[in-house]
């Protein structure tokens, strides 16, 4: 099978979790979505679950399904989209919480699935998702005595620990939930490094369960090899690729590798991009195309069998700065077609 293969150690995802919940007093739980973030939630939910922990967040009910088998039934899965139109069925048939967003998802929830669990968001100025400050307080009487299991918020600028936001939202989900005896949340991973003020009784890492920004600190469980399909010997002058945008200065030789844009490789990573065979670098040439690109060898010692994208020498944010984007988007673009081989767990 001529893929990537892309190898994913859970053992450092769980040490990674484990560093943050030693970061805080409160429960960590884990944001699971998009497959979590691209690695798949099979392996590193059932993963977590073993290291211990027990709630769990996923952006729609639909990816409640794969988590609900991968980390049981006495795991709390709650879904951050809340309870749509379409979700009442799943929602009941999986135990799912929904994070109710509206007062729309309020009355659905309650008319539906009377007596279920559920949360609330509030909206502390990110305007995306939640209950605005008005609307909460016309049900806020009600939905206390009907228990929610947590009551949360969502920060716009953690990664920027000096952006005033930050303290912003603080101030406000503390006068939104004052002397309430519920469950809190505001913190995903930039939250855990604002400090404990931020913590309250549940912290929701995603990202930094992958050692990526802005939990950098953190261990790259990531690998990512491309194999070779073919080499060839390009003499001074030569192109390579869609365009002729490459073309050799000196004798060259080309090794064509088996991934491209459709793999989540952004045609912006054609900028600069380095490959790696061991320690040495090698650089992408030319565009990227659909299912392939091409790499300068000519520097390598021997033919290697593959190249490394993603690896001990460059973790996703390396790429990320390379792809102009964000460590989020390199992962959960990560290609459906790689082949996902656990090790650890
Ligand atoms: C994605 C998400 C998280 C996790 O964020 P990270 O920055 O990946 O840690 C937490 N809470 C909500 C509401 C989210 O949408």
């Amino acid at each position: 099978m001529t893929t990537g293969t892309l190898t994913i150690d859970l053992d450092a995802i769980v040490a990674n979790w484990r560093a943050l919940a030693a970061m805080t007093r409160a429960e960590t739980a884990a944001v699971m979505k998009a497959d979590a973030y691209g690695t798949g939630v099979p392996r590193v939910a059932a993963a977590l679950a073993a290291a211990g922990a027990r709630k769990f967040f996923v952006a729609v009910a639909e990816e409640g399904v794969a988590l609900r088998e991968a980390a049981g039934p006495g795991a709390e899965i709650f879904v951050l989209s809340g309870h749509g139109e379409t979700d009442t069925a799943l929602i009941r048939q999986l135990n799912l919480t929904p994070v109710l967003n509206s007062p729309a998802q309020l009355r659905r929830q309650f008319d539906t699935l009377p007596g279920r669990p559920f949360a609330i968001q509030l909206d502390t100025g990110m305007n995306r998702l939640g209950f605005e400050w008005d609307d909460w307080a016309a049900v806020t009487d009600e939905v206390l005595a009907a228990g929610p299991r947590l009551i949360m918020s969502h920060l716009a600028c953690a990664d920027e620990v000096d952006h005033p936001m930050n303290a912003y939202q603080l101030d406000l989900f503390n006068q939104m939930t004052e002397g309430m005896r519920v469950a809190r949340s505001l913190a995903a991973t930039g939250g855990i490094l604002l400090g404990p003020a931020y913590h309250f009784d549940v912290v929701r890492p995603g990202i930094g369960l992958y050692g990526a920004a802005p939990f950098g600190a953190g261990k790259n469980p990531l690998r990512l090899d491309i194999p070779v399909i073919q080499t060839r010997a390009l003499i001074e002058g030569e192109v390579v690729g869609y365009g002729n945008t490459w073309q050799a200065k000196r004798p060259t030789r080309v090794a064509t590798l088996a991934a491209g844009y459709a793999d989540g490789l952004q045609r912006a990573l054609g900028n600069g991009a380095q490959f790696w065979h061991g320690e040495q670098p090698c650089s992408l040439i030319g565009r990227i195309s659909m299912d392939l690109i091409t790499v300068d060898i000519t520097d390598l010692s021997d033919e290697p069998a593959s190249l490394c994208l993603i690896g001990p020498q460059q973790g996703v944010d390396v790429l990320a700065e390379t792809a102009k984007t964000i460590g989020y988007e390199i992962m959960t673009s990560m290609g459906a077609r790689y082949n996902r081989q656990y090790i650890g767990g």
